[in-house]
């Protein structure tokens, strides 16, 4: 882990800003620090020496003690102002960018891991701000002033500073790398844990009607076990670290203490300057120290923004910008030899597909399942770039074109219909923002959903509609839409023969050219022409 991610300060500008006002913040605070020790020491050695008067130091004292406050305010101010920037920044680019990466690489597991990450986990960067970098500008800037203003007055203190300051860093350094493993540890051992809780918890009634449930307790101590266990071992280092950075310290303060106090005995130092090199010499150390602390405290936002920038780092697919997508109300699409293999996948999902969709005419797409059938609309819609053959409408490659231009050509109903939250009709309503109640009536009439009433809440994906509800409000989507191609994956599967017979004459009536994913006997006789998936010498039979 680097102490500060340069990608960061890249991708959101409100870190940059935060670095800077926080590097000025520290510049200033170095300065207060110097200043207060020589006031203090000045102040003292008056008393003493010469029984002076305290108040013009005590004034100032005060002023300088204001003036930190002041600083550490405006530095809390700042880290939370930039903790949420960079938070919102990262957030609209995370999503902004998995948009134009695709449903098919946002697939299920992606997308949930991806909320977590979105909401809880770059939280975590909260600390990241407002404690360890602050504390990291600190480390950088106030140790230099101290042993440089130390220099001026005393060049054996500061020179024992100098030699002893690198220690703390090497130590962490050390301390570190031996917690590594033990937190990683423990971080597997909370995965372990919440996973086994999630599994016991949804599989209880299973275990209960099986008489199992009783055995789970054991299981789940001993994974509790462990997890104390890591957990302790990882708090032990923790102590024992602290401990060893104190010790360390203090040892160095005390060497520097004993050398002033032999020169002070011998007269080769003053008394002011003596107590300021001892009242500054703590004063370097601690925030070197302080950053160390921190430093474990922001490990799991840094940890989210790492996850961040793995997304914002996959490749886009390659698209061109041309806008001048050919209608396909009147051009024929060909797909010439298209061949997809998944990352991480041996064999293809895909191999060599041809295919022709002539405008008007509605194509039944059929196949075993896995046989590539899904994957054939998402290259049509450019989700999947294929890794050879292409995709040919009007002479020109469909790569050559503006991605949401291009895909303004075709209206889809996936497999999963993806409603969202809201009524009927607002789900509706989303294939054409204008439509009015009426059109939005007859597309739910046509998709075979007359008796589904437009205010009916459909909650969060759909829950409150049954499948074949939901299907047909995303079919009624997809009809509404001023797009010439439809492509539907399955759009009958949860529907009963008379519904069905609804869709097909709509989808028929439509004018619009379809190509559709069918397994249902009904739906693939309504179709023009079979074209079948996954077995080269039936394709286009
Ligand atoms: P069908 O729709 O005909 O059932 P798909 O096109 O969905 O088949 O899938 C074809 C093959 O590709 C299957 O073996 C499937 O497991 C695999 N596949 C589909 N989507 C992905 C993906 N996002 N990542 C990896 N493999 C995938
Ligand atoms: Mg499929």
């Amino acid at each position: 882990m680097k102490p500060l991610d340069p990608r960061l300060l890249k991708r959101a500008r409100g870190a940059r800003v935060f670095l800077a006002a926080s590097v000025l913040i520290g510049v200033a605070s170095g300065v207060l620090i110097v200043v207060q020790a020589v006031l203090l020491a000045h102040g003292i050695a008056g008393v003493v020496l010469r029984g002076s008067e305290v108040s013009a130091v005590a004034w100032g004292l005060i002023a300088v003690v204001v003036g930190r406050a002041l600083l550490v305010w405006g530095q809390e101010v700042v880290a939370q102002r930039a903790a949420a920037a960079v938070k919102s920044t990262l957030r609209r680019q995370v999503l902004e960018h998995s948009l134009k990466l695709g449903p098919v690489w946002l697939s299920s597991e992606r997308s949930s891991a991806l909320t977590t990450l979105l909401t809880k986990g770059l939280d975590d960067l909260d600390p990241y701000f407002a404690r360890y970098l602050p504390q990291l500008v600190l480390a950088s800037t106030v140790p230099a002033g101290v042993i440089g203003w130390m220099a001026t007055g005393d060049l054996i203190a500061a020179g024992t500073v100098l030699v002893t300051l690198p220690l703390i860093p090497i130590f962490m350094a050390l301390i570190g790398w031996v917690t590594q493993a033990r937190s990683r540890r423990r971080q597997h051992a909370l995965a372990v844990l919440a996973h086994h809780f999630a599994d016991v918890v949804g599989g209880l009634t299973t275990l209960k009607l099986f008489g199992r449930a009783k055995a789970q307790e054991s299981a789940v101590r001993r994974v509790t076990d462990r997890h104390r266990a890591a957990s302790m071992g990882s708090l032990r280092v923790a102590f024992l670290s602290s401990f060893a950075l104190e010790l360390l310290a203090s040892l160095s303060v005390a060497l520097v203490a004993v050398g002033v106090g032999l020169r002070l005995v011998d007269g080769n130092l003053g008394l002011e300057t003596a107590l300021m090199v001892l009242i500054l010499a703590p004063e370097a150390y601690l925030p070197l120290r302080q950053v160390g602390l921190q430093f474990h405290a922001s490990a799991d936002g840094v940890a989210a923004s790492e996850e961040v920038f793995r997304v914002l780092e996959t490749p886009l697919p390659e698209r061109g910008d041309r806008a001048d997508v050919p209608d396909l109300r009147v051009t024929p699409l060909h797909l010439y030899d298209v061949t997809v293999t998944y990352p991480g996948r041996d064999e293809p999902a895909l191999d060599g597909f041809d295919l022709e969709l002539r405008p008007g005419e509605v194509v039944a797409l059929t196949g075993p399942s896995g046989a590539g059938k899904s994957t054939v609309l998402a290259v049509l819609l450019g989700f999947v770039m294929p890794q050879r053959g292409v995709v040919v409408a009007g002479g020109s490659a469909a790569d050559e074109f503006d991605p949401v231009e291009w895909r303004r050509q075709f209206a889809w109903v996936p497999q999963r219909p993806g409603l969202r939250m809201g009524t009927v009709a607002d789900n509706v309503r989303l294939g054409r923002p204008e439509a009015s109640d009426d059109e939005i009536r007859l597309a739910l009439l046509s998709a075979g959903a007359a008796g589904l009433p437009l205010d009916k809440l459909v909650g969060e994906e759909g829950q409150q509609l049954s499948g074949g509800q939901q299907r047909r409000v995303a079919l009624a989507r997809a009809l509404l839409t001023d797009a010439p191609v439809l492509l539907l994956d399955e759009p009958t599967a949860g529907l009963d023969a008379d519904a069905e017979a609804a869709v097909i004459t709509a989808l028929r009536s439509s004018g619009k050219t379809v190509l559709m994913v069918a397994h249902r006997p009904a739906l693939i006789a309504s179709a023009d022409r079979t074209v079948t998936v996954g077995a080269r010498e039936l394709v286009n039979a």
